[in-house]
């Protein structure tokens, strides 16, 4: 595996300088990442903040939400366009205080049989709160390794097997929970969906991306033969921001 040392560092040191600030990162509480990360789901982080402060202030911790009322819980996930999901905030606590004694357990796949929790957040719940790394795969993650690997995979990258074993391979850092911070963040900024900020990409000059080659003001793309070249880096010159 190509440079794997290097990344970690580099985008922590990165996320040290330009990281977002959430409230839900001054945290290793499982119950409170288990609730930013519902609240999450398909929401932009800055509408969450407001709502997960309040949520969580009226309910600290699992067992003050296995005795609310569903309806009050109701109230906040309309908030953000969530009604449906009010039940796994619901059904997620019941199953804590039933099978676990209110306690969350640090294991992956006990985790996962928590209704609501699936492999994303089972991942950042093992990373963050038990410092244990996990193959922890978004969209933005997948094609980040995806780039970085010149892997050139099409379809859904956060299902591949390559990825995943990259991410787990990732992750295995002496702080996982930074790290997923850094690189949630680093893949929105950076290595963004459309055009990439190469030029200020801590990682520029070992990536190995062939997907794209990035121009003066345009972006054009590597022939065949030039994509067999392996681990043929392009110049990436300056090009305007999106
Ligand atoms: S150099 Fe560009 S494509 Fe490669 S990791 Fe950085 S931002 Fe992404």
């Amino acid at each position: 595996m190509i440079n794997m040392v290097r990344i970690q560092p580099n985008i922590v040191k990165w996320y040290r300088i330009n990281g977002r600030d959430f409230p839900w990162r001054h945290t290793k509480d499982p119950y409170k990442i288990m609730i930013a990360e519902f609240m999450l789901h398909r929401t932009k982080a800055e509408q969450v903040v407001p709502v997960y402060s309040k949520f969580i202030e009226k309910y600290p911790c699992v067992k003050s939400l296995f005795m609310a009322k569903g309806n009050d819980i109701k109230k906040f996930t309309a908030h953000l366009g969530l009604h449906w999901r009010s039940r796994h905030f619901i059904e997620s606590v019941r199953y804590i205080i039933k099978k676990f004694d209110g306690k969350f357990p640090d294991d992956y796949d006990e985790l996962r049989k928590i209704p609501g929790i699936g492999e994303y957040i089972a991942g950042a719940i093992m990373t963050v709160s038990f410092n244990k790394p996990a193959p922890v795969v978004d969209s933005n993650i997948a094609r980040f390794i995806n780039r970085y690997y010149g892997l050139n995979l099409d379809g859904e990258l956060r299902r591949k097997r390559e990825i995943i074993r990259i991410a787990y391979e990732l992750f295995k850092y002496k702080n996982p929970g930074l790290f997923l911070f850094a690189i949630i963040d680093f893949t929105a900024v950076i290595c963004k969906p459309r055009i990439p900020l190469c030029q200020n990409c801590p990682l520029e000059k070992e990536c190995e991306n062939t997907e794209i080659t990035l121009c003066k003001n345009k972006i054009t793309r590597p022939n065949q033969q030039q994509k067999k070249q392996e681990g043929k880096k392009y110049q990436k010159l300056e090009m305007d921001s999106e």
